[in-house]
């Protein structure tokens, strides 16, 4: 039977465990992955003389490392090399998923988009032209509903056939714009000189992670002198345009997904702020934010105190009560161990 490993990945409640949990039934392993306490979770499908192993990665925004999450979604899908990755998106909220979109896409993994979530997309009013989006991204895009397993069947047959044509295909590029472009080629050709064992389809990646100054791929390529090269690279991004070098790619990466969405986003009805984007926008004030978190924690605070007083005093009184009720089942004085095990363990 040939076996393949397929990763889901996708940004936190996006609905990955809802689809993992469809697609593999009760067939899963769970542990945690090596000396960190994130959950890993295995399960198996067996269909049309396939065997698929999935794995459920940890929800992430991003492949940078800044989280333990993130770190440990990025190691599997470099080190470990899954055949495909299954990259679960919600489609209510397509802009911001699709940052660890391109992310992904610069992995050059083979990739399978599902656009979950399509029943609240709907509701709110947002048709996604999921051909144009599909030719975009270089990777079929399967519209499903996995709470009520709506779509899974089209998923795991898109899987089939990514995975049947085995080998890569060309696929478009995210584009970042003539200031960093160049940059990633002259690092990319530098790449496959001095770092072969970089596969050829990860350099793209590699290339940004250095103009990114992200700490581990620097350090990791420190030793093939290429870090000199990108930091001097990343130094004429930070005189060329505002903020540093990670803030520049993000920008271009923000831009690419912005106009990516204006031309497969038709809202037939503009797309209504939900509550937590409506409190966002108060709590995450630049201004206001910080102190608003103060008042808020001052409150907490307060309430701790003044709440918790006649609460504590409530406790007390009463332990004291019950402590002097037992006690008196007994002659005064008594020495008996039952006694006190009650009134000073139990009870105290
Ligand atoms: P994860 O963090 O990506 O693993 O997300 P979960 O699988 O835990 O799903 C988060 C929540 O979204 C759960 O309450 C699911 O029941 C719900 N959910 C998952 N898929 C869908 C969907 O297609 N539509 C709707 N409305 N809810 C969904
Ligand atoms: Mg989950």
């Amino acid at each position: 039977m040939q076996t393949f490993t397929v990763a889901l990945a996708g940004n936190p409640n996006s609905g990955k465990t809802t689809l993992f949990n469809r697609l593999t039934g009760a067939h899963q392993k769970v542990g945690n992955y090596p000396g960190v306490t994130v959950e890993w979770k295995e399960g198996v499908r067996r269909l049309q003389g396939t065997e698929l192993h999935f794995v459920d990665l940890p929800g992430t925004y991003s492949l940078t490392a800044y989280s333990e999450e993130e770190l440990v979604a990025r190691n599997y899908l470099l080190g470990d090399q899954p055949d495909l990755v299954v990259n679960v998106v919600d489609a209510s909220n397509l802009e911001r998923n699709l940052y660890l979109t391109t992310d992904l896409m610069e992995l050059g993994l083979p990739m399978v988009v599902v656009l979950n979530m399509s029943d609240v997309a709907e509701s709110s009013g947002l048709e996604i032209d999921t051909v144009a989006l599909a030719n975009r991204l270089g990777a079929p895009v399967i519209p499903a509903v996995g709470s009520r397993g709506v779509g899974l069947d089209a998923l795991l047959a898109s899987v089939l056939d990514v995975l049947g044509r085995n080998g890569d295909q060309p696929r478009p590029q995210v584009d970042l714009g003539q200031e960093i472009e160049p940059r990633i080629d002259e690092l990319v050709r530098e790449m496959a000189e001095r770092v072969p064992q970089i596969p050829s389809r990860q350099r793209r990646w590699h290339a940004i992670k250095l103009l990114e100054r992200d700490e581990k791929v620097v350090g990791e390529l420190g030793r093939h002198d290429l870090a000199d090269q990108a930091e001097r690279l990343a130094g004429e991004l930070d005189e060329e345009e505002p903020g540093t070098s990670d803030v520049t790619v993000s920008r271009h990466r923000y831009a690419y997904i912005g106009h990516l969405c204006r031309q497969v986003v038709r809202g037939t009805a503009r797309p209504g702020r939900d509550l937590t984007d409506r409190l966002d926008a108060v709590a995450m004030h630049q201004v206001w934010g910080v102190p608003i978190f103060l008042a808020l924690m001052f409150v907490v605070f307060n309430l701790t105190f003044t709440l918790g007083d006649p609460l504590m005093g409530f406790m007390e009184t009463g332990i004291a009560a019950l402590s002097s009720g037992v006690s008196a089942l007994w002659p005064e004085g008594s020495t008996s161990p039952l006694r006190s095990l009650l009134v000073d363990g139990v009870i105290a």
